[in-house]
Formats: structure tokens, sequence, C-alpha cells
């Protein structure tokens, strides 16, 4: 079997990587290298059944032959990050959308037996209903997850008009080892783990009792594999944690001081995805407790050394065009 990963350098993408050679997959990292890394691929960069394309999805060229004999595709691919969506939404647009695009025309081309979509559970929005199911109204609130969404309609589309056999995966708040360490303002373990390794108090938003489904890197790439075995087509599925942890809690786990920080518009207080769909139609479910989780990244706070430690001023900075623009 040949896997394709696109975004394979980057932080769900090398893990999934890394459970694709371990089941004994030929794979084909496609990534370039933007937010991508190759540290990511480090603990198995020696695998013989590893090929890395330092090749743009936005290229669509260059992207083509990447897909020759290949069985199935993981496009994870794309942009993330709320703040430089607003500020650079035509970027956004072209590697999520177009890119997005290119990926299903090569697949199309090369006849793949499967591809699957890494979505957004950003594209919910403020949900009405928890734990939120995929029926939920669809309502992106900023430019990040309007892309992701429409990059999952594409998928779709492609999978009734062409019967490409794809699917798509809304991912709920992802943690665990290789997450970012640099970069723009961005998700909250990064976050707190530079700021704990440097001793600086932690900058919570509101009060703490907001709460978020963080779901373990490991289990995602678990629940891709999973999908990519079924026959499931043209459908989307939640991937979600089965619970919902609060700030606070988080922060009883790292322990260390707190800072406030203003509540951000648009942001939901829960975000908790009803997961009976994959239960039942794939049998998939989350197995990595929150508690073990957070241990884990602790064991590896090392990785945030050199990372930027934020604080409310910087904060303030950086956010500025979410406040602007969403109030
Ligand atoms: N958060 C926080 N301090 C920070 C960054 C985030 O308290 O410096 C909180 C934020 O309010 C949210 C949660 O952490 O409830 C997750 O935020 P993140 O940006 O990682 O994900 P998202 O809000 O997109 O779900």
């Amino acid at each position: 079997m040949i896997s394709l990963v696109t975004g394979g350098a980057g932080f769900i993408g090398s893990h999934l990587c890394e459970a694709l050679l371990k089941a004994g997959h030929t794979v084909r990292v496609v990534d370039n290298l933007s937010t991508g890394r190759m540290e990511n691929l480090q603990d198995f960069i020696d695998n013989k059944n590893l090929e890395v394309h330092k090749v743009d999805i936005c290229d669509a060229k260059a992207l083509s032959p990447c897909f020759e004999n290949v069985d199935w595709v993981f496009h994870l691919a794309g942009l993330a990050d709320i703040v430089p969506s607003i500020e650079e939404p035509v970027y956004y647009f072209n590697v999520n959308v177009q890119g997005t695009l290119n990926v299903l025309e090569s697949s199309r081309k090369h006849n793949i037996k499967r591809l699957v979509y890494a979505a957004s559970s950003s594209c919910y929005g403020i949900p009405d209903v928890y734990p939120t199911p995929e029926t939920s109204a669809i309502q992106p609130q900023y430019p990040y997850a309007l892309t992701k969404y429409l990059g999952e309609e594409l998928v779709l589309h492609w999978a009734n008009t062409y019967k490409l056999p794809a699917m798509s995966l809304r991912l709920f708040n992802i943690y665990g080892p290789r997450s970012r360490t640099s970069g723009a303002y961005g998700a909250v373990f990064g976050v707190f783990l530079a700021q704990k390794i440097n001793g600086q108090p932690f900058t919570v938003v509101g009060d703490g009792t907001q709460s978020r489904d963080f779901t373990y890197v490991t289990d995602v790439a678990d629940a891709f594999i999973t999908a990519a075995k079924s026959n499931l087509v043209g459908d989307a599925l939640n991937i979600g944690s089965g619970e919902h942890q609060s700030i606070n809690r988080l922060l009883e786990l790292l322990g260390g001081e707190r800072t406030p920080l203003p509540k951000r518009p648009g942001e939901p207080m829960i975000t908790f995805a009803d997961t009976a769909k994959i239960e039942e139609k794939l049998g998939w479910k989350a197995k990595v407790s929150f508690e073990d989780g957070v241990g884990e990244m602790l064991k590896r706070i090392d990785a945030w050394k050199n990372a930027p430690v934020w604080n409310q001023d910087t904060i303030a900075e950086a956010t500025s065009a979410w406040f602007k623009y969403l109030s």
C-alpha cells in the first residue's frame, strides 16, 4: 500500500505517517515545509518506506506526479490559526480551498482508492447544541473556519459528482507532541507550555470555565486510518475525545500562576463533539485520557524552552485584528 500524506511534516500529519509506517505502508509525504518541519519526522526518518517530497499543494503541476501509484490520500496540508486568516484571507483561500481542489483533481486523475480530508470543527462556530452533532448549523466565524469548510464542501462534492471515494473528518482541538513551538499566537497548549517552562503566568481567557474537546493526536491518527479502511464515502464525521475539559482543569494539571485576558469575540464557551456517528459507522472511539495526554506533554515540555513566551501585552497586540473585525 502506498499512502500519500499532504502536510505529512506537520503536527497531526507526522503522527499519521508514523502510524501508517507501523502498519507497513509506504508513506509519501507532500509538504512545502512552510509550517511543517523535518524535525517532526525525526523519529522515523530512516525508515526505508518513507519518501519526502518538498512540494506545495498550490503548485498543481508539481503536485500531480506525487500521486502516481498512490492507494490512499490523506489531505492534511493547510494553513491554521485564526488571526493570520483574518489578516490574509486570500492566502488562506489559495492554500485551503484552491490547494484542496488541486489535491482532489490529482486524486481523480490517478484513480486513488481512498481520500480522507482533515476538516475543522470551527465550521460550527458558536454551536446551539452540546455535544455538537454533524447536523448542527454551519456558521464559520473567521476565514480559517470558512476556508477549511469550503475545502470540505469540495471534497464531498467530488465524492458525489466524480464518485471519488472521499470523506471528511471534523477535528476538535487536537493536542499532543510535535504541536507547534513557534510562529503566530495560537493553540492554548503551546502558549501555556512555553509560559510554564519559562516561569511566566498562564494567560487565561475570561474566568477559565470555558471548555474544549481536547483530543489526543495519536487517537486522531488512528481515526484517519480507520476512516480510510471503511467504505464510507461523501460523509463528514466528528473526531472528538468524548468529553470536554475546562481551562481551569488544564491549569490544575499544569500548575502555576495565572493572569487574565479579555474574552475573545466569536469564541464558543464550549466545544464538545457528538461522536455517536463515528462510533456507529466506524467503531472508532478515542482512547487516551486527558490526564495521560497532558502528562505526555509535560514530559516533553523542553521542546518549548525557546518558544515565544506570550504575555498580556504581546497577546493584545497579536490579536488586535481579531477584536477589530469580530467584535
Ligand atoms: N485560551 C486561554 N489562554 C490563551 C489561549 C487560549 O485561556 O492564551 C483558551 C481559550 O479561551 C479557549 C481554549 O484556551 O477556551 C482553547 O483555545 P485555542 O485557541 O487553543 O482553541 P480554540 O479557541 O480555537 O478552540
